[in-house]
C-alpha cells in the first residue's frame, strides 16, 4: 500500500483530527495545513478537523485562520503535521498529545519524529505534497481547497522561480487553477508589500556588505525596525532582496529579534546553505535555510562560514 493510502486510512479511522504546521509560519505553512484541513472537512462532515498554531499568522491570515485547540481536544485524536521537519519547530505543543502522529514534509528528514510520514525533500512546496495526496486520494477539490495551496505552492517555489519547481507542479496548478481561484488576488497578497517594507527592502540594500566571493550579508536592527514601523514577522519581506543582485549567489539576512538575539536568514543559488544553518539551531533546504544567532560574534562567525561554502563553490564551478 503506498504511503499516501496508508495515511487516508488512518484518516478514515479517527473522529477528530488536528493540523500543525511550523512556527513563524509562510504561504507553504499555512496554505499545506488549511487545504488539507478544508478537504478532509468536505470529505468527512461528521469529523472534527482542527487546525493549530500559535495565533502567529501575523499578515498571513488571508491564508487561514487556526481554531482555539485545547487538551481535551487531543484524546483519541489523529494529529498531522505538514510543512515541519523538527519537533522544535511545531506550533503549538500540544501535538504530542494525540494518539498518532503523521508528518507531511517536503524539508530534509532530519528528525523522523511521527509514526507515520510522507517526506519528499524535492517537493518545491509541502502545498504540492497534499495537493497530490487530495488528487490521487479523489478527496475534494473546490475553491476553498485550491486557494491556500495555491498560495503555498506560490510562496515557496519564489512565483515558480526556484530549481524544485518541475512539470509536475504546473500540472498541479493547472488543477487547483480549473477551481476558479484568483490567481492575481493570490499574487498580490503575497508580492504587495507596504511603503514601510518597501523602504526595509532599500535599507537591506543599502547595509548589505559583499564578499568578492559573491557572498553578502544584511544586519537589520530593533533600532531600524522601530525607525520604519515594520514589525519582526514583516522584515521578512527582505529575505530576497539582495539575491535580485547578479554577481550575489549566497546571502543571509539577519534580523535582530526583541530580546537582542538574531533570526537567520539563509538564501543561495548554488551552494548547499542547510548544513551551515544546522549548526546554527536551524535547518531547512539546501537553497534556503534558517538559523538564531545570540550576538553579533555568532553573526560574524555565520557569515564567513557562508564566504567559505560560497569560495569552495566558485572554486569548483570556475
Ligand atoms: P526562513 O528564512 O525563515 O524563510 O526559512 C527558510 C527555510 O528554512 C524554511 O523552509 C523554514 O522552514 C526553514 N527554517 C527556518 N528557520 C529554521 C530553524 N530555526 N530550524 C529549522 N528550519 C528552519
Amino acid at each position: 500500500m503506498s504511503t499516501f493510502a496508508q495515511i487516508y486510512q488512518k484518516i478514515e479511522q479517527f473522529s477528530t483530527i488536528i493540523l500543525h504546521r511550523h512556527t513563524s509560519p509562510d504561504p507553504d505553512a499555512l496554505g499545506s495545513q488549511a487545504g488539507l484541513a478544508r478537504s478532509l472537512k468536505l470529505k468527512f462532515p461528521a469529523k472534527r478537523i482542527l487546525c493549530a498554531g500559535e495565533n502567529d499568522e501575523g499578515d498571513l491570515s488571508w491564508i487561514n485562520q487556526m481554531d482555539q485547540v485545547e487538551p481535551t481536544d487531543y484524546q483519541g485524536a489523529l494529529v498531522i503535521t505538514t510543512d515541519t521537519a523538527n519537533t522544535a519547530r511545531i506550533a503549538n505543543k500540544l501535538y504530542d498529545q494525540g494518539d498518532l502522529l503523521i508528518k507531511i514534509d517536503h524539508h530534509p528528514d532530519v528528525e523522523p519524529y511521527a509514526d507515520l510520514s510522507y517526506v519528499d525533500a524535492d517537493a518545491p512546496a509541502a502545498s504540492q505534497i497534499v495537493a497530490d495526496f487530495i488528487i490521487e486520494q479523489g478527496l475534494p477539490l473546490t475553491d476553498q481547497v485550491a486557494y491556500p495551496l495555491y498560495a503555498g505552492i506560490v510562496g515557496d517555489t519564489g512565483r515558480f522561480m526556484y530549481p524544485e519547481t518541475t512539470e509536475h507542479t504546473f500540472n498541479v496548478v493547472a488543477k487547483l487553477t480549473a477551481t476558479g481561484i484568483n490567481i492575481n488576488e493570490i499574487a498580490r497578497q503575497i508580492s504587495d508589500v507596504t511603503f514601510e517594507q518597501a523602504k526595509l527592502q532599500a535599507v537591506v540594500l543599502d547595509y548589505m556588505e559583499a564578499d568578492p566571493s559573491g557572498a553578502a550579508y544584511a544586519v537589520l536592527s530593533q533600532a531600524t525596525l522601530a525607525k520604519l514601523g515594520v514589525d519582526f514577522e514583516q522584515a521578512s519581506c527582505t529575505v530576497s532582496t539582495p539575491g535580485r543582485i547578479k554577481d550575489i549567489i549566497a546571502w543571509n539576512v539577519f534580523v535582530e529579534k526583541p530580546d537582542g538575539t538574531y533570526r537567520v536568514h539563509y538564501r543561495s543559488k548554488g551552494p548547499v546553505i542547510n548544513e551551515l544553518a544546522a549548526k546554527h539551531d536551524g535547518g531547512g533546504h539546501a537553497l534556503a535555510s534558517g538559523a538564531n544567532a545570540k550576538d553579533l560574534t555568532e553573526v560574524k562567525q555565520i557569515f564567513a562560514e557562508l564566504v567559505q561554502v560560497t569560495k569552495e563553490y566558485q572554486k569548483n564551478y570556475e
